[in-house]
Parts: structure tokens; C-alpha cells; sequence
């Protein structure tokens, strides 16, 4: 999604954007997912991004997705989200039998092909007691979305089937001041970047612009990921409508003259895990939204370094619009690391740094944000989008 609202100033003087991903972490149905073993149904899935298996099981799930039919009509699927609708689960090894699981490292404990869905356990009435019918249970799945879907089991090829936790976000803590919910990574930082579009006041400046991609978990890769033209392609369609209309220099002076705040979700400091922390450098929960001027792996591989006259430049637009920000570093320099989209666009040349909600518990069925970041997330994606360069 690329949405704008276009500013006073010629596009070619450059953009100001806030880009983010709405993809997250989850389990995705296999092209061929129902199978029937042991007297249930089950759904074989393929995880994308990054987690950690041994988080999957024995939770509630709900099943989202598209499902396009050989002749195109499309349906789309909800189920679980409701309070009187049913839910899925992955099970896991009672402890009582659990001796093997648990000196397995947290890695092995849960494997990729063992995170299959359960989808229900009732044989098809008429085929019950029927020796020719295989796989009973399997059939009456079959059945049920037929009858409420219009769905056969082929369209299971031509789908895309998301297993991710059940229910809403709640309110977390005794004085409400923290979000337990299903992917703030990224959609916290996403709605906050959309929000704040929507409610710029006036005509900016600069053309103000929220850039939303897929695929950023596992690469930013694809078409709809933020290694593709599209954004480019996007601004090109843009600057063929301006007065004056651009040809391929003002694209190229558009990209290069663009800021953006790559708004990412970033590593708290959390005293359960202090020694995975950088000392002095962690962001702390509801202590303001964070800045990082690099993120990275071993020595900053793979980050984007933001100069130092641009963590300036946002620096002075937060402070003088009274946003509560702080810095974060993603963790302890040794011990691992991650990137974010920025990288992509710095390649134009234009200005980009991270700058997003910090949270506890990332990439966890449930993870965990502060309210005042994400509310300075929305005040200082809105202030930024507005301000005037000096
Ligand atoms: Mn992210
Ligand atoms: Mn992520």
C-alpha cells in the first residue's frame, strides 16, 4: 500500500515517508494441508518468518486467508475470531511423557513438520459405517466446507491459509499501560504511520507519503515485497500526473531527496533476559518511541546507518514537537541481530532511519508493547511526515 497526500513543494524536492510491513510471523497452510492420521484431521503447515516452534502449541489459533476457486470467485476466511467461534490447536507432549521432548534443545523440541493443526475428530455420518470410506474424519472436513464454503479439496491449491494466534489485543499489566496482541511487528507501527497521514492538518510541504509492504519476514523479497519496484514504479505514476509532469531525472531526484522513518518495531530491555542487553543502550518500555540509527548483525552487517545530520535533523522535529523519543540498540553486539526495510530505500540514496514501537516477547504468538510508545510512534510519524526541512 502506498497512500499520500500531496505537498505545496514540486515532487521533485523529495518525499517525506513512513514505511512499515504488515506481514507477520505465522503458520501458512501447505498447497496440500488436509490429512487424516491417529482419528483426526489435521492441517500440515509451512512457518513463515522467524519463530520459535516450542511458542506454537497449546494455544488457541484462528485461520485467516483467501481462497480463490478455478473460476476466480473469491472467499475469504475468518475463523476463530468470534466469540462463539471455534478454534484450532497444535498439541503438544504431556510432561508425564515428556522425558525425550525436554532434553531436546528448545530448537529440536518442537520441529517445522510437527506443527500441524487440529481441525476435528467426527467421521462423516453416511460414510461411518462404510469399510470402503478411508480417512472418515478426513471426509466430514471435506463435507463441512462444501456446505458452508463452496470449497473443494483441489481449491486448497489456489489458497492462502495463515494459522495465527486466536483473539483480540488486550490491555496488559494492572494499570493497563501495556498491549498483549497477535503481530505488533509490524502492524503496531503500521496503523500508527497510517493514522498519522490521516490526520495531517493542511498541506504539507513536502508530499507526505505511508509505504506498507509484504513479505519483510522473510526477506522483503517477491513482488509485494519492499525489494521490488513497486514504490518506484508507484512514484513514476505519480510524477507522470504532477504539473510539471516528470520524466526519469525527476524520479531519480524524488527517490534521492526523499526521507523516510522506517517504522519498525525495536528490542526493549527486558530484566527477565538482561544478558541478552547492550548496557545503557536498550530502549525501556513506555519510555518513548525508538530511534536506532543502525540495526545489523556482527559489526552491523546488513544495516542501514543513518548519518548523523539526519538522526539530527529527526531529533529536532521530535523535540520540537514534544514527542517522548530514546535510542535502542537491537540487543548485545554479540549476540545476533536483524534488519528492516531501510536498507531498500537507502539504496536511492535518500535519508532513512529505524524508528518504531520497542517490544517485549518479539515475534512470540503474543507479544508486548508500552501505550506511550506507540501513541509517540503516531505523534512523531505525524510530525515527521509535516515538518519543513531547514
Ligand atoms: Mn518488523
Ligand atoms: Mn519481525
Amino acid at each position: 500500500l502506498m497512500a499520500a497526500v500531496i505537498g505545496r513543494r514540486p515532487l521533485e524536492d523529495g518525499l517525506h515517508i513512513v514505511g512499515g510491513h504488515t506481514d507477520a510471523p505465522r503458520l501458512d497452510a501447505k498447497p496440500v494441508p488436509l490429512y487424516q492420521d491417529g482419528g483426526v484431521a489435521l492441517l500440515d503447515t509451512h512457518y513463515y518468518g522467524g519463530i520459535k516452534k516450542y511458542q506454537w502449541v497449546a494455544l488457541p489459533l484462528a485461520l485467516h486467508g483467501v481462497v480463490i476457486r478455478q473460476d476466480g470467485s473469491r472467499l475469504a476466511i475468518c475463523i476463530g475470531e468470534a466469540a462463539d467461534d471455534p478454534v484450532f490447536a497444535i498439541t503438544d507432549i504431556l510432561p508425564h511423557l515428556g522425558k525425550d521432548q525436554a532434553a531436546k534443545t528448545m530448537a529440536e523440541g518442537i520441529t517445522g513438520e510437527g506443527l500441524n493443526v487440529l481441525l476435528g475428530s467426527l467421521p462423516a455420518a453416511a460414510a461411518a459405517d462404510d469399510p470402503e470410506v478411508k480417512d472418515k474424519v478426513k471426509l466430514g472436513i471435506l463435507r463441512l466446507l462444501e456446505e458452508r464454503y463452496g470449497m473443494v479439496e483441489e481449491d486448497f491449491a489456489s489458497a492462502e491459509l495463515e494459522v495465527v494466534p486466536a483473539g483480540p489485543a488486550r490491555e496488559l499489566g494492572l494499570d493497563r499501560s501495556m498491549l498483549l496482541g497477535y503481530g505488533h511487528d509490524d502492524r503496531i507501527c503500521a496503523y500508527a504511520g497510517l493514522r498519522a497521514l490521516g490526520d495531517l492538518e493542511g498541506t504539507p510541504e513536502h508530499t507526505a507519503v505511508v509505504l506498507l509492504c509484504d513479505k519483510e519476514e522473510i526477506g522483503s523479497v517477491g513482488a509485494t515485497g519492499m525489494d521490488s519496484v513497486f514504490f518506484e514504479n508507484t512514484v513514476a505514476e505519480f510524477l507522470a500526473l504532477a504539473r510539471p509532469r516528470g520524466g526519469d531525472l525527476a524520479l531519480r531526484r524524488c527517490l534521492e531527496r526523499s526521507r523516510m522513518l522506517s517504522a519498525d518495531v525495536n528490542a526493549l530491555h527486558d530484566p527477565n533476559y538482561p544478558e541478552v542487553s547492550s548496557p545503557n543502550n536498550m530502549a525501556q518500555i513506555n519510555a518513548g518511541v525508538v530511534v536506532a540509527k543502525y540495526t545489523g548483525a556482527r559489526g552491523k552487517s546488513g544495516s542501514s546507518d543513518a548519518s548523523a545530520e539526519f538522526m539530527a535533523e529527526v531529533r529536532r522535529v521530535f523535540n520540537e514537537a514534544g514527542v517522548v523519543w530514546q535510542t535502542g540498540e537491537l540487543g548485545k553486539v554479540d549476540g545476533g541481530g536483524g534488519g528492516t526495510i531501510a536498507m531498500f530505500l537507502a539504496r536511492y540514496g535518500m535519508d532513512v532511519v529505524d524508528c518504531g514501537v520497542g517490544l517485549f516477547s518479539m515475534h512470540a504468538p503474543w507479544e508486548v508493547a508500552g501505550k506511550l510508545d506507540a501513541y509517540m510512534a503516531y505523534k512523531g510519524y505525524r510530525a515527521f511526515l509535516a515538518h519543513t526541512r531547514r
